[in-house]
């Protein structure tokens, strides 16, 4: 199982971090051991001082495919939730400043937070889903799947020209703006819609 994770397919998120908007989807993948096993808490690691919150729609893939075409694309996948790509972003500066890869900064243990699973059905649309993140209460970041630069067919159909996608592989498909650090005691609340899927203790 691999986690891909999409970065920079929100405008409003790419001005935050003063980035280009990008011509084709950028992706980085995160290990298995990514994923937070015990899905209410998100122990802080020692190594960063600046850990940021990503809330993001996830979609797990549930057949093998590779080179998919777009018109066959939304088959690939038939559940999805919200999920934080918790993110190191002092080391992550560093990273980008020495241009090289970003796995300390993304991949560490914990750092992929996921959701309930949700079945595709449930919603009438895919491409107009609200989903938002709330911290101790407070709306911190709100997003609209209708805002991404790149939708979830034209992810799955590029992502597929280069790595074969199998059954539980999870996509993360970007943040949106309104990015920033927890800290020790936070609690964070993802919403689907109106469906809240996690609740996460910051420890
Ligand atoms: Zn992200």
């Amino acid at each position: 199982m691999k986690i891909i994770c999409i970065g920079q397919n929100d405008l409003a998120h790419i001005r935050e971090l003063n980035s280009v908007i990008p011509s084709e989807p950028v992706f980085f993948l995160k290990p298995e051991s990514a994923l937070l096993m015990e899905p209410a808490s998100f122990t802080l690691p020692d190594f960063s001082k600046e850990i940021h919150h990503e809330i993001e729609v996830v979609l797990k893939i549930n057949r093998t495919g590779k080179k998919i075409p777009e018109n066959s694309a939304e088959q690939y996948y038939d559940q999805l939730t919200v999920g934080i790509d918790f993110t190191a972003r002092d080391i992550q500066q560093e990273l980008k400043a020495k241009r090289l890869p970003w796995e300390k900064a993304k991949s560490f243990d914990g750092s992929a937070c996921v959701g309930t699973w949700m079945t595709k059905n449930h919603f009438s649309s895919v491409d107009h889903l609200g989903f938002h993140l709330k911290v101790n209460g407070t709306v911190k970041q709100i997003g609209n799947t209708a805002d991404l630069i790149f939708s979830f067919k034209k992810l799955i159909v590029f992502i597929s020209q280069f790595m074969t996608l199998y059954p539980h592989d999870l996509i993360f498909t970007g943040t949106p703006a309104g990015v920033g650090p927890v800290q020790k005691g936070d609690i964070l609340e993802g919403f689907l819609e109106n469906e809240k899927l996690f609740a996460l203790n910051i420890k």
